[in-house]
């Protein structure tokens, strides 16, 4: 399939609807460029709204004729762990794809974003297994019956992920919609969508999917994605991005009543207790900050400190951070890769600029690192700020790169109130050795998921989302494969005499005819 002539070096993908890969209904394409040199990497079709009419179609029609939704659950299951084999079978190649495409350290996409993403894959399929049948106690008022509760498949889900973290968000995607019996027209950013398009490659070439099942339409957000979540032939959105578009999609859903999850932004704090262990905690907060470049939802931007050992904190944090080497994200000894793309870091040198401005103290990092290797790459350095108030705009906004907050406080109480003093409510952290005063801080924290002596670290049987402006429903878990079902309650009546059914006498008079 040829998309454009002029790009002959490239690699170019299409569309994929209704089982067939297909350039864009008007032959457009974009470009996608590699984080780190700025180069050209591959070139995608970009979708039109006649694309995503097709796709919608093919996957209605899988779903209201096909047979994917009345596969028994068991089948799926097996499926999916045959889609997860697929991804192990093929993890170096998804993992330096992945380093190229997302910029992403390729000793993170090795031993944590493809692994991981693999994991999930076989915990969805495990929670697959799961009856759809939810028996309810037998119940007799005003008389004996038997009910249970059906899971169905809600239809048609439109999904929609952000560039980073490309690889595990389409897991968290496709997984639990497939593994629920649902179809899906799926559209990753238009910034890092390359792992995702092998993954479906993969899928497509392992033939494991009848057709219209999985269709994906790249293209851009405002274009593509608005047009596909307000299309009335969808039944679901699930979207993760930013909180602003999360806002417009809710939006956009209202008209038709759409079931919408929403996983949105964060600024989560990472709260050091006095007694915590520095020689973990100060690798913790760094690992929880600048892990893939500090571009991750529930990224620890916010760092708690109490007063009693903040100098020791600082000088800590500063000589660890002194020691991580910014490169070449194929490098296996980058500990940080560059952002997404050069406008990224503009936003992100705009809030360097802006924490100056608001009078926070610069301890380290702020500026791009200096080298030929560096040139043409989106590279800023791993950058802390101290004396940081948690009301000014470094604290309170989602930078989406390398930047934390260092903040002081004097009681536990303070730094709960500051931690939950946000309009964000993803991720937590809480550093302490005593387990039994992290817990008690844990459960003061409005954010959906709090980390003790850890962060980052993703349980695909646990529920992962937000509160407030972080977002609605959840992913993973039980609860993330339960968003993707609607409950329909049977009730199945065992009163065998119409005499026995004196409550349809509150309408029906004595029959005169017998
Ligand atoms: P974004 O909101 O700009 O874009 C996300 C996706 O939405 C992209 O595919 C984009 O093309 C699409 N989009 C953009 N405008 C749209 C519109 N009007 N209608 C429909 N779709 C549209 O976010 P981003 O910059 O790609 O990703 C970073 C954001 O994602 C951060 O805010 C981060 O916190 C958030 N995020 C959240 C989670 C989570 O699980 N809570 C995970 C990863 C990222």
């Amino acid at each position: 399939m040829t998309l454009d002539a002029t790009d002959v070096d490239l690699e170019a993908h299409g569309l994929f609807i209704n089982g067939a890969w297909c350039a864009a209904d008007a032959a457009r394409t974009f470009t996608v460029y590699e984080p780190a040199t700025g180069q050209p990497l591959a070139r995608c079709a970009h979708g039109s709204r006649a694309d995503v009419d097709r796709a919608v179609a093919a996957a209605r029609a899988a779903f209201d004729d096909g047979p994917w939704p009345h596969t028994p659950h068991y089948e799926r299951a097996q499926i999916l762990h045959e889609i997860a084999q697929l991804i192990e079978a093929n993890a170096p190649e998804l993992a330096e794809l992945e380093s190229r495409d997302g910029g992403v350290p390729l000793r993170a996409t090795t031993f944590n974003d493809i692994p991981l993403g693999m994991h999930m894959m076989h915990v969805f399929a495990e929670l697959a297994r799961r009856s759809p049948y939810e028996p309810m106690p037998w119940n007799d008022f005003p008389t004996l019956s038997w009910n249970f509760v059906w899971r169905n498949p809600y239809g048609v889900c439109a999904q929609i992920i952000p560039w980073n973290y490309a690889f595990c968000m389409t897991i968290w995607k496709l997984g639990p919609a497939l593994a629920t019996g649902n179809t899906i027209v799926f559209k990753p950013s238009s910034l890092a969508p390359l792992s995702a398009i092998r993954l479906i490659k993969l899928i497509d070439e392992s033939g494991l999917l009848p057709k219209g099942v999985l269709n994906m339409v790249t293209g851009s957000g405002p274009e593509v994605g608005e047009y596909l979540v307000g299309h009335p032939r969808v039944d679901k959105i699930a979207f993760t991005g930013s909180t602003e578009v999360g806002r417009k999609i809710m939006a956009i859903a209202a008209p038709h009543i759409k079931k919408v999850t929403l996983e949105l932004g964060g600024k989560s704090p990472s709260i050091l207790l006095p007694d915590a262990d520095l020689d973990k905690a100060i690798d913790g907060v760094l690992f929880g900050m600048f892990y893939h470049a500090g571009q991750l939802c529930e990224a620890g931007t916010r760092c708690l400190v109490p007063s009693a050992i903040y100098d020791e904190v600082v000088e800590r944090l500063v000589q660890r951070t002194r020691q991580l080497r910014v490169g070449d994200p194929l490098d296996l000894a980058t500990d940080v890769g560059p952002l997404i793309s050069h406008k990224q870091r503009e936003t992100v040198e705009g809030y360097i600029a802006l924490g100056r401005a608001e009078g926070a103290r610069l301890l380290i990092g702020g500026g791009r690192p200096l080298g030929a290797s560096y040139a043409q790459g989106s590279f800023v350095e791993p950058t802390i700020f101290g004396e940081v108030n948690n009301r000014s705009r470094l604290a309170q906004e989602e930078i989406f790169g390398p930047v934390l907050a260092l903040i002081r406080y004097d009681d536990v109480g303070e730094a709960i109130a500051m931690a939950n003093d946000t309009m964000y409510g993803l991720a937590a952290s809480v550093w302490s050795q005593d387990i039994q005063q992290a817990i008690d801080v844990a459960r003061r924290i409005r954010a959906g998921t709090v980390g003790i002596n850890e962060h980052h670290v993703l349980n695909p049987y646990a529920p992962f989302g937000g509160f407030k402006e972080s977002g609605i429903g959840r992913e993973m878990g039980v609860a993330g494969m339960l968003e993707y079902t609607e409950p329909t309650h049977i009730h199945v009546d065992f009163q065998q005499q119409r005499d026995g059914k004196l409550w349809w006498d509150a309408l029906l008079p004595p029959n005169e005819e017998e």
